[in-house]
This record gives structure tokens, C-alpha cells and sequence, in this order.
């Protein structure tokens, strides 16, 4: 099982209380303040992994829980600067870094939200000790370092924009791609895997029966008298009819056989793991169930037949002289009165 890592929200708000370490060690805050805050980061740290170790994350919109995490940390470094005016150095870094965490996990609308939440709360802190100690020098100076932050924090937002926008067309290209991917393997009119993709499915099951020893065949499938359906009834009702037998044949075949057009009226299945005797049992099926199908409304001759020659593969030989033999029983079929599967024994 695959352990949950610390989030990164989590790590960073670890890295502050290691910070603030530094800080007690040099003398600008107590030992109280240091250890209040990092029980509390460790706590939030623990509730966070927790919540991630067991799914509970998985029951929100957000499952990444960025805002809640993002807030909290947030709200520890403010109240730690507010507390202890010394810290408030190690303020705009870390809020910086903490959101360019967000940036990934949230909208563009939650981080302004937030971006003008954090920055009010962080002015409320400045007014609020000035109140007590006066507007002197350091309200100016915690008044320029707050400046900083609300110059530095929408820059951040727009780098975040960027980031999301060049992810956004990264998906769109993979998808692009993937899609291409898709199309470049299979014929247009029907869907099929197209030649190419039968060259290369026909290498894959040789290198399979080589190397495990197992049988393949091969049923080259050619529709008979396909001409003359074009000449007497268009060409068009010639593509209807390719469409359709190719999806009811591809209906009608094992998952693990491939089928694909070879070319013209001339399609091509690939059974794994079946000798000729198999195969001619398939072919004879898929025959039969292609003869059987209606095409009364666009056909004057109503049906279609197929005529289908079918070899096995010889271990070793090349893929060309496969082809050559369910080609040479295809020959046959069709001297032999069409409308019926031949083959070759192995
Ligand atoms: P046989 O029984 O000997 O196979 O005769 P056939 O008429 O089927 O054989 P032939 O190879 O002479 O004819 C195949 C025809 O398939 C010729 C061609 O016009 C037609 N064809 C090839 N591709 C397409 C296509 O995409 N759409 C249509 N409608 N016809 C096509
Ligand atoms: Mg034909």
C-alpha cells in the first residue's frame, strides 16, 4: 500500500517552526512562544497526514484540502507575528512560498480571495500593535513590509495564472495527441484498425508465438462480388454495407482477436492462441452470420457472402508468407464458388 506523503502545505509550515527555532535561539522570542507554535504546527501536521492517511480528504470537492491547509498555516504565521514582532521578517517569504503551493490547487478567484484576506489581516496586526505602542518608526517599517507583500502577492498570482494556463494546454495537446494517436491506427470509413496497425498487430502475435510457443492464425475475409454491389447499387450503399459488417463482425469476435481492413472490400482477423482448425470454425461462424444479415432496404440482391481463407503460422516464417497462404486458400475460396472458408493445413 502506498504511504501518503507530508503535503506540501505541511512541510512548509514545518520549515516556519524551524525558523522560529532559529529566532528563539538568537534571543527574539521565548521558549514558550517556540514551543506553543510548533506543538501546534506538529499537531496540524499530524491532522492533515491523518485525515490523508485514512481518505477522509476523499469526502470534499477539493480532495487536496489546499484552502484549509493553506488558512491555517497562514493564520499560525500571522498570529506568531502579531505576538512577536521580531518574526515578522520570516512573514513574507514564507506566505509567498505557501502560496505558490496554492497556485497549483486553486482558482485564480480563491487566491485573490485569500491573497486580499491574508493582507487585510496582516494590516489589521500592524494597526492594532501600533495602537498600543504608537505610530512610530516601526508601524512605518511593519507598514513598508506589509507594501512588499501586496505588491509582491498579485505577481505571484499571475505567475500562477501562467502556470495554470501552460497546464491547461498541456492536457489539451496530450489529449490532441492521444487522439491522433487513435486515428492514425484506424481505417475512417469503418473503424477498424487500418493496415498498418494489421502489420504491426501481425509482429506483435509472431513475436508471442515465438516466444511462448503458442499457435496464431490468420482469416483474410473478402466480400464477394463487392464490384458489382458498387456498379448495380452505388457507391455509397458499397460504403453502408462496409460500415455495416464491420461493426456487426467486429460485434461477433472474441475480445482477444483483432479485426481490421486490409484493404478495399478485404478485411483481415488475427486469432491468438487458435490453430487453422480453430480459426476455420470462426471464420466459418462469421460466414454464416454475415450471409444472415438484412440488407433488403438498400440491396436489390438483399444479402451479402463472404468468401474467407485462413492459415496458421509456421514458427520462424515471415510474416509475408503467412499472408501468401491465407491469400493462396482466399484464392481458392473464390475459384471454388465463393461464399465459403478455405484454408491451408499448418
Ligand atoms: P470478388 O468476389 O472476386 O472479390 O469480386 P469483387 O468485385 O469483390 O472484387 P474486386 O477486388 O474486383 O472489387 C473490389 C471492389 O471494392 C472494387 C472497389 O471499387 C470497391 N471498393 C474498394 N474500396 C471501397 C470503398 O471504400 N467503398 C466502396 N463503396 N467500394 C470500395
Ligand atoms: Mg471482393
Amino acid at each position: 500500500m502506498r504511504i501518503p506523503q507530508l503535503s506540501p502545505i505541511s512541510l512548509i509550515s514545518l520549515l516556519y517552526a524551524v525558523s522560529l527555532y532559529v529566532f528563539y535561539r538568537q534571543g527574539f522570542i521565548t521558549g514558550t512562544t517556540f514551543s506553543v507554535v510548533a506543538a501546534i504546527v506538529v499537531v496540524m501536521v499530524v491532522l492533515f497526514y491523518a485525515v490523508f492517511r485514512f481518505g477522509f480528504n476523499t469526502r470534499f470537492q477539493e480532495p487536496s484540502l489546499m484552502l484549509p491547509q493553506l488558512i491555517s498555516s497562514l493564520l499560525v504565521m500571522l498570529v506568531v507575528a502579531y505576538l512577536e514582532r521580531s518574526t515578522q521578517v520570516a512573514l513574507v517569504p514564507f506566505i509567498l512560498i505557501a502560496f505558490s503551493f496554492g497556485i497549483f490547487r486553486l482558482s485564480t478567484a480563491s487566491l485573490i480571495l485569500l491573497a486580499m484576506g491574508c493582507l487585510v489581516a496582516y494590516l489589521g496586526i500592524i494597526i492594532a500593535r501600533a495602537q498600543v505602542e504608537g505610530f512610530d518608526f516601526g508601524f512605518r517599517a511593519d507598514l513598508a513590509q506589509w507594501a512588499v507583500l501586496a505588491l509582491t502577492l498579485p505577481g505571484m498570482i499571475l505567475v500562477g495564472k501562467q502556470i495554470q494556463n501552460l497546464r491547461q494546454l498541456l492536457r489539451a495537446t496530450r489529449y490532441q495527441l492521444e487522439h491522433y494517436e487513435e486515428k492514425s491506427v484506424r481505417d475512417e470509413l469503418t473503424g477498424l484498425y487500418n493496415r498498418r496497425q494489421l502489420q504491426s498487430e501481425l509482429q506483435q502475435a509472431k513475436l508471442q508465438a515465438d516466444t511462448h510457443s503458442v499457435p496464431f492464425s490468420i482469416c483474410l475475409i473478402d466480400i464477394d462480388k463487392f464490384k458489382e454491389i458498387n456498379d448495380n447499387n452505388g457507391h455509397l450503399v458499397g460504403d453502408t454495407i462496409l460500415k455495416e459488417f464491420s461493426r456487426v463482425a467486429r460485434d461477433s469476435i472474441r475480445d482477444t482477436d483483432i479485426l481490421g481492413r486490409y484493404g478495399g472490400d478485404e478485411f483481415m482477423q488475427i486469432l491468438p492462441d487458435t490453430d487453422v482448425k480453430g480459426a476455420v470454425m470462426h471464420a466459418e461462424r462469421l460466414r454464416v452470420y454475415a450471409h444472415f444479415l438484412d440488407f433488403q432496404k438498400i440491396l436489390a440482391q438483399k444479402h451479402i457472402s463472404l468468401s474467407i481463407g485462413v492459415a496458421q503460422y509456421r514458427p520462424g516464417e515471415k510474416i509475408t508468407d503467412l499472408i501468401a497462404r491465407a491469400d493462396t486458400a482466399l484464392y481458392k475460396a473464390k475459384q471454388l464458388g465463393r461464399n465459403r472458408v478455405e484454408w491451408i493445413d499448418a
